[in-house]
């Protein structure tokens, strides 16, 4: 396969291997270079807009399905699809304004957070509401524009399911892992989930699958989910390849990358299954040892080529190990050097 990208930044880390257009996603001009003699046109950003993925979709192949972009762009539309297909979410409400934020306290209760509606990510564009008077403070703080008040869980740990959809229908699944946030961004990932209750990878697999048969969708869909004792709540969802998802890379039998490309090519898709514990580690806001970092035994180094910026994610390690002791030792490792 050849690749041609589209992106707004010439220094587009892609760029290493592809060829680039730079421009601004809505551009007709670019999307029409873009498409220009391809077989499909994909996306690994939600938030490409849903006009550009619609316009391009009368023109060629385009998976995911704008349709799932569209969902996955607004929280609302995200808890919609969830409660229809019966993937439990946390009790919410929609807020347009004050006095919709307070009948959604009521309604909700309290702790909840209140998300805006769109282009929120990594924790962005969210406020925490402890008791009723917080009200005005947060609507203010999210920027007084369209959002959703949810119940603030109170979680055991927060996983995240990804499967792979084809044209045909044929679904598979990567084993529930479980993520670690630091100041709201992805830090820890690991694969499998250590003890999972009986029972919760084939339900995860069974909602996402009904996501995805909902959606008539083709490529691979992460959904992020909160455990709470044996049952699963979904959080929300991304239409693309995943940052929890990266460990697949060295750990699986096909990597996120490679049967996202085989369902969108129409091509079979290939065994998930992961090799042993595994963990994937972000490489977040400095430059990292890469050289100490690959001395570690079972890890490997991938570096984006981004400048460094805090809280950008500049590059990812992922660390094999035969038994999950050894794999919390090499963890560690990688932790230490980072912070060294
Ligand atoms: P999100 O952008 O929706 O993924 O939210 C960012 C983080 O906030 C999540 O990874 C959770 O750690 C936390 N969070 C979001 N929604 C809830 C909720 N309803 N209850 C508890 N924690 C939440």
């Amino acid at each position: 396969m050849t690749f041609r990208l589209l992106d707004p930044s010439p220094e587009a880390p892609a760029a290493a291997v592809a060829q680039v257009i730079v421009g601004d996603y809505g551009d007709r001009e670019r999307l029409a270079e873009l498409i220009d003699g391809v077989d499909v046109a994909t996306y690994e950003f939600e938030n490409v807009p849903v006009e550009a993925a619609a316009w391009m979709a009368l023109r060629v192949l385009v998976a995911p399905p704008p349709v799932a972009l569209e969902a996955a762009q607004d929280r609302l539309n995200e808890k919609t699809l969830f409660d229809e297909v019966g993937l439990p979410v946390p009790p919410y409400a929609a807020v347009s304004s004050t006095d919709d934020l307070v009948a959604a306290i009521d309604t909700v209760g309290v702790p909840a957070i209140l998300k805006t509606r769109r282009l929120g990510y990594d924790g962005k564009g969210q406020a925490v509401i402890r008791e009723p008077g917080d009200a005005d403070t947060a609507w203010r703080a999210i920027g007084e524009v369209p959002a959703i008040l949810e119940r603030l869980v109170t979680f055991d740990r927060e996983l995240s399911i990804i499967g792979a959809r084809g044209a045909d229908g044929a679904t598979a699944f990567y084993p529930l892992v479980e993520n670690v946030h630091r100041d709201g961004i992805l830090r820890i990932t690991r694969a499998p989930a250590p003890d999972l209750p009986d029972d919760l990878q084939r339900r995860a697999e069974d909602h996402a699958r009904a996501v995805m048969d909902e959606l008539g969708y083709v490529g691979v869909l992460a959904i992020e989910l909160f455990q709470v004792g044996g049952d699963l709540l979904g959080n929300e969802m991304a239409p693309r390849v995943h940052n929890s998802g990266h460990w697949t890379i060295e750990g699986a039998a096909t990597s996120q990358f490679e049967n996202h490309l085989r369902a969108i090519g129409g091509l079979p898709l290939g065994p998930t299954d992961p090799k042993g514990p595994c963990a994937m580690i972000n490489l977040i806001g400095t430059a990292s040892p890469a050289a100490t970092l690959v001395a570690i035994p079972g890890a490997h180094v991938h570096l984006y080529g981004k400048a460094p910026r805090p809280g950008r994610k500049l590059g990812h390690v992922t660390v094999l190990a035969d038994d999950p002791a050894t794999l919390e030792r090499r963890i560690a490792a990688v932790l230490a050097a980072m912070e060294a």
